[in-house]
């Protein structure tokens, strides 16, 4: 088939390369003219593992290609939206992206096209995008038998570091459609990547985009309450990766995605449950406990910092080494990610930081470019150099089996704070460390 996707950042990009490889023809629009330019150099702007061989796969091949300009979606018989959907100052999601999107494709793409919007939106979203293409095609005096517009809400799924086998391998495609024809269409483009793993579940378009933000709470409330545990058993003296093996052992529970540690982050979760409550209160409907999923995750990063305060007798003065920077394992994301609150609370408190991270440094460099009390290292043994702590906040595999004999000499402190239970207490007691972990015994 001929496609389109608009938008190439995690989803856009993962998308358009994904299709390339199962012989699709791939034309990718972004309106960030040094973004393409990167692409058609072979570049991929972020770090998303397996990504960039896809990539220069595709364009060698010459199955996928870059563009600034709209008007070549004239060839498409499909076209997704990939674009982003931010949170809005009130916490809404901001439609600009999506909107501008819809209204530069319908001013040049074949009547036909049937239009996917791949971003999370809110609930009717793809009806106001089906209005904003009938419009586009009646401003272009196209006649009205000409103009049956098909929109799908297809909501993505993937997640970052693990984007392309996501995108290959999926648990689920939603389908959400107005029309049969177009589930047909979709289901044909899926094949290749649906495996008898793999539900495909087609549907109304408004319950495909009440489902996508109803995962993300589903998960982000899992992430908030597993951590409400952790603080309860560190005061009780319970031990929180016992209580999650019974936790994970009930079927109805299950042991993915329950595991205490320093917060959510990301561009999806903290946005998506914000946007959905937002919509929720406009709508007049009640929901306590989504508004109450992202201040338990703010408040758990918080209790983080006050813990490592506790801990040092104050943090005035103090250098603190943090190892992970992005909000994830194998991402350079920075978005929303517990680094950025741990780090700002820790300098407005009056500490120095070192920090170090395998694939985040240069989208640290940006975030805390103004901010000379954080020094990024070049190896974590660098940001752990006369540190009065460390802080671990992103388990990447590079921080499994530190050698923490030389963590001890490099350290002017002994506080180990394990952000993310990755070690056991007992390992870096055995080099002299003091030991915190989240929720568990042996680590005061
Ligand atoms: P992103 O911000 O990384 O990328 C969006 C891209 O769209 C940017 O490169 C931007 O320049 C481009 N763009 C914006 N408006 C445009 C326009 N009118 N024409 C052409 N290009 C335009 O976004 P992302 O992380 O890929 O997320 C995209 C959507 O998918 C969001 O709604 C997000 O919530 C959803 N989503 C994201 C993930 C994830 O892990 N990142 C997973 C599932 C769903």
């Amino acid at each position: 088939m001929r496609i389109a996707v608009i938008g190439t950042g995690y989803v856009g990009l993962v998308t358009a390369a994904c299709l390339a490889q199962a012989g699709h023809e791939v034309l990718a629009i972004d309106r960030d003219a040094m973004r393409v330019q990167m692409l058609h150099d072979g570049q991929v702007p972020f770090y998303e593992p397996g990504l960039a061989g896809l990539v220069q796969q595709g364009v060698g091949q010459g199955r996928l290609r870059f563009e600034t300009a709209m008007a070549a979606v004239s060839m498409a018989q499909l076209a997704f939206i990939c674009v982003g959907t931010p949170p809005r100052p009130d916490g809404a999601a901001d439609m600009h992206q999506l909107f501008d999107a819809a209204r530069e494709l319908a001013a040049w793409m074949a009547p036909d096209c049937l239009v996917v919007q791949k971003s999370t939106a809110p609930i009717g979203t793809a009806d106001r995008v089906a209005a904003a293409v009938q419009d586009g095609l009646a401003q272009r005096g196209l006649a009205r038998e000409q103009q049956r517009v098909r929109v799908a809400a297809n909501p993505e799924f993937l997640r970052e570091g693990t984007a392309v086998r996501d995108f290959g391998e999926p648990d689920r495609v939603v389908i959400g459609v107005e029309h049969v024809d177009d589930a047909r269409l979709l289901r044909e483009l899926y094949r290749p990547f649906v495996s008898q793993a793999t539900q495909l579940l087609v549907m109304d378009r408004r319950s495909a985009e009440l489902a996508k933000y109803g995962a993300n709470s589903m998960l982000a409330a899992r992430v908030a309450l597993i951590n409400e545990l952790a603080r309860i058993a560190q005061a009780t003296g319970a031990d929180i990766e016992q209580v999650r093996a019974v936790l994970g052992s009930d079927p109805r529970i299950g042991p993915q995605f329950l595991a205490a540690g320093c917060g959510y982050g990301g561009s999806c979760f903290p946005k998506d449950v914000q946007a959905l409550g937002v919509l929720a209160d406009c709508l007049g409907v009640d929901v306590p406990m989504l508004h109450a999923i992202n201040g338990s995750n703010e408040l758990h990063k918080r209790h983080l910092v006050e813990r490592l305060s506790q801990a040092l007798g104050g943090l005035a003065g103090r250098t603190v080494a943090i190892w992970g920077l992005s909000f994830k394992p194998e991402t350079d994301d920075l978005r929303e990610a517990p680094s950025r609150t741990v780090i700002d609370l820790v300098v407005e408190r009056g500490a120095c930081v070192q920090a170090f991270d395998p694939a985040a440094m240069q989208a640290a460099a940006r975030v805390w470019a103004d901010v000379p009390q954080v020094r990024l290292c070049e190896s974590p043994m660098h940001a752990a150099r006369d540190a009065d702590a460390l802080v671990l906040l992103t388990e990447w595999a590079h921080f499994r089996e530190p050698d923490f004999a030389a963590l001890a000499r490099s350290l002017r402190g002994h506080l180990v704070l394990d952000g993310r239970n990755l070690w056991r207490a007992a390992q870096v007691q055995a080099a002299g460390l003091r030991y915190l972990g989240v929720g568990r015994p042996g680590s005061e």
